[in-house]
C-alpha cells in the first residue's frame, strides 16, 4: 500500500492513502457484459426450479433457519446478492410476485435468456440502443400475439371445476403435490368466499393462512371464520359456545393489584383479608359488567392470573387470554365487534357475534386452537395448514398462496394461455416471422428475442429429463405445421403434448406481465454503459 506523509497548512501531519481514492471503472460494452454476467448467474440458479418437475432449493439463514422451496421469488429473496444488477433481477421476481403472485421463476429465466441473447448481439457489434429497440418491437408483437392464442376459462359460482383444475396445475411442482386435490379445493373455497364477484376483485386481507406444526398435510383445512392459536383460559370451561357474543378487550382484565412502586403497609391478618376481599369484589364487579353487556365470551389481549381465572370459571364466563394484536383485529373484523381499549367503554353495541366458538384439539397431543365460525361478517376465512415440520408447513403455506393467486387472477380476468412452454413457442414463431419483414438491423434483436422465448420450453424439457433441443424443435415444427398453439412440453410424461387436455394454463395477465417486465429490465440494463465503483483498499 503506498501512502504519502504530508502536513496541512498548520503543520499538522497526516497521511494520504492512495488507494482510498481509487475507483474501479468499467465502461461501454465491458460494463454491459459484466451486468449480463451477473444477471445470468442469478437466472442460472433458479433455472432448475422451473416447472412441475423443478427441483427445490434449500436455504440456510445466518441464524440457522432452513427454508426449502422451489418458488423463484422466495429463493431470490433469501439469497444474499451483492451485485446491484443481480439485485434488479431479484426485484423483478418480487414485482411479479406482488402483482400476480405466480410466474416468478419463469420471469427470471426469461430475463436471463434475453440478456444472453443481448450479449451475443453485442459481440456482433450491434449497438445496445438498437438491441433495445429490437427487443421492444419484438415484445409488442409477442404481447399482441398472446391475445390471439388465449382462451377463456368458464366458471360460475356454482361450477368452479375449471378454477379447481387451474389451481391444481399451479400446485403441481410443489411439496404439497400429494394432496393436490385437497389444496386446490381449499384455494378455490378460500378465494371464492372472500371474492367480490361483481367488482371482480378479491381482498386477500380477509384470508389468513395459519400453520400449525403437527399432523399431516392432509389434515389441513379451510375454516370459514377465524382461527386463534390459543385455548380457553381454564380447562373446565365449556369447549364450545353457541351464539357467542364476544367482548374484545385490549385492556387488562384482572383484579386490581397494588402497585409495587407504592408502599403498602399491612400489619394484621384482617387488613390482608380486607385487601383480598376488595380485589375479589372489584374483579367480580368487572365480570358482572361484562355479563350485563350481554357478553358470554371474553377475548383479551392481556393475561390474567390463576385467581382471576378461577373467578371467571366460577361466574361461568369463558375467556381466551394472550391473544395477539393482529388476531384481535381479525376477530373484530370477522365478528363485526369493536375493540374495547378501556374497560369503562364496554357496552353491548361493541360486542362481536359468532355462531360458534369452539376449541379444537389435534390428535393425541395436547395442542389446542380456538375456531370462531359463522361470524357476523362471513367474509373471513382461515386456511389451517398442518404438516410434519416447520419447513413443510411454510412451503405448504407458500404453495397455497400461489394457488390462491391463480384463482384470484382468473376471477379478475378469465383469459388464459397454454402453459408448458406452448405459448412461448407460439410467440417465438410469431416474432421470428415478423423479423423477416424488417429491413433494419433490429431484425437481429427480434430474432434474439424469439430465441430467448424458447428458453422456457427448453428449460422445462431439461428439468423433466427430456432432450431439450429435440423436444423444442419437434414442438416448433408441429405447431407451425398444424397451427395448434396448444402444444407444449409434456413434463409429466402423460403421452400428450396438448396442454388443454392436461389443463396446464397460465393466466394471460401473468404471461403478459412476465414479457413486459422482463423486456423493460433488459432494456434498462443495456442502457447502462458506465459503472464506477469506489473500492477502498483495492489496487
Ligand atoms: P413459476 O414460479 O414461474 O410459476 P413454476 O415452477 O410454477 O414456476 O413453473 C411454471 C411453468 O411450468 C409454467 O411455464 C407452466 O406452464 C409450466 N407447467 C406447470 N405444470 C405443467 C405441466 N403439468 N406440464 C407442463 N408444463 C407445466
Amino acid at each position: 500500500m503506498s501512502a504519502v506523509y504530508t502536513t496541512d497548512e498548520y503543520g499538522r501531519p497526516f497521511i494520504i492513502v492512495r488507494e482510498q481514492d481509487k475507483k474501479s471503472r468499467k465502461t461501454g460494452i465491458e460494463a454491459a457484459k459484466s451486468h449480463i454476467l451477473a444477471a445470468k448467474t442469478v437466472a442460472g440458479i433458479v433455472r432448475t426450479s422451473l416447472g412441475p418437475r423443478g427441483l427445490d432449493k434449500i436455504m440456510i439463514s445466518p441464524d440457522g433457519d432452513i427454508t426449502i422451496t422451489n418458488d423463484g421469488a422466495t429463493i431470490l429473496q433469501n439469497m444474499k446478492v451483492d451485485n446491484q444488477i443481480a439485485k434488479l433481477l431479484v426485484d423483478l421476481s418480487k414485482s411479479q410476485d406482488e402483482e400476480i403472485g405466480d410466474g416468478t421463476t419463469g420471469i427470471v429465466v426469461f430475463a436471463g435468456a434475453l440478456l444472453e441473447q443481448a450479449e451475443e448481439l453485442l459481440d456482433r457489434g450491434i449497438h445496445p440502443v438498437r438491441i433495445s429497440e429490437g427487443f421492444e418491437k419484438a415484445c409488442k408483437i409477442a404481447v399482441d400475439h398472446l391475445d390471439s392464442v388465449s382462451d377463456t376459462i368458464h366458471w360460475t359460482k356454482d361450477d368452479t371445476s375449471n378454477l379447481f383444475k387451474c389451481a391444481k396445475t399451479s400446485l403441481g411442482s410443489k411439496i404439497v403435490n400429494k394432496c393436490h386435490d385437497q389444496f386446490a379445493n381449499m384455494a378455490v373455497d378460500a378465494v371464492l368466499s372472500v371474492a367480490d364477484l361483481e367488482r371482480k376483485d378479491v381482498d386477500f386481507e380477509l384470508v389468513k393462512v395459519e400453520g400449525k406444526v403437527g399432523g399431516e398435510l392432509a389434515d389441513s383445512q379451510i375454516i370459514f371464520g377465524v382461527v386463534v392459536d390459543k385455548d380457553f383460559s381454564h380447562p373446565q370451561m365449556p369447549k364450545e359456545i353457541k351464539d357467542a357474543r364476544i367482548c374484545i378487550l385490549t385492556c387488562p382484565f384482572e383484579p386490581p393489584k397494588p402497585k409495587t412502586k407504592h408502599k403498602l403497609d399491612i400489619t394484621s391478618v384482617s387488613e390482608y383479608k380486607s385487601l383480598q376481599d376488595y380485589e375479589r369484589k372489584a374483579f367480580e364487579d368487572m365480570i358482572s359488567k361484562v355479563k350485563e353487556s350481554g357478553s358470554n365470551l371474553v377475548v383479551c389481549q392481556w393475561g390474567f392470573d390463576d385467581e382471576a381465572n378461577h373467578l371467571l370459571l366460577a361466574h361461568k364466563l369463558p375467556a381466551i387470554r394472550w391473544v395477539g394484536g393482529p388476531e384481535i383485529e381479525l376477530i373484530a373484523i370477522a365478528t363485526s365487534g369493536r375493540i374495547v381499549p378501556r374497560f369503562e367503554d364496554l357496552s353491548s353495541e361493541k360486542l362481536g357475534t359468532a355462531g360458534t366458538v369452539r376449541e379444537i384439539t389435534f390428535g393425541t397431543n395436547n395442542e389446542k386452537m380456538i375456531v370462531i365460525e359463522n361470524c357476523a361478517n362471513p367474509k373471513a376465512v382461515t386456511a389451517l395448514i398442518r404438516g410434519g415440520n416447520k419447513m413443510i408447513v411454510d412451503e405448504a403455506k407458500r404453495s397455497l398462496n400461489d394457488a390462491m393467486c391463480v384463482v384470484r387472477n382468473l376471477i379478475r380476468d378469465n383469459r388464459v394461455v397454454y402453459g408448458g412452454g406452448a405459448v412461448e413457442i407460439a410467440c417465438s414463431l410469431a416474432v421470428f416471422k415478423q423479423a423477416d419483414k424488417i429491413s433494419t438491423i433490429e431484425q437481429y434483436a427480434m430474432r434474439g428475442f424469439s430465441q430467448a422465448l424458447d428458453a422456457i420450453p427448453l428449460t422445462l424439457a431439461e428439468n423433466s429429463g427430456l432432450e431439450p433441443i429435440e423436444t423444442l424443435s419437434e414442438l416448433k415444427s408441429t405447431q407451425l405445421e398444424t397451427g395448434n398453439f396448444r402444444l407444449g412440453v409434456d413434463c409429466m410424461s402423460t403421452g400428450s403434448n396438448d396442454m388443454r387436455e392436461q389443463f396446464v394454463f397460465d393466466p394471460l395477465i401473468s404471461k403478459r406481465q412476465q414479457l413486459l417486465l422482463a423486456t423493460q429490465l433488459v432494456k434498462m440494463i443495456l442502457k447502462i454503459d458506465d459503472v464506477i465503483v469506489h473500492s477502498a483498499g483495492e489496487n
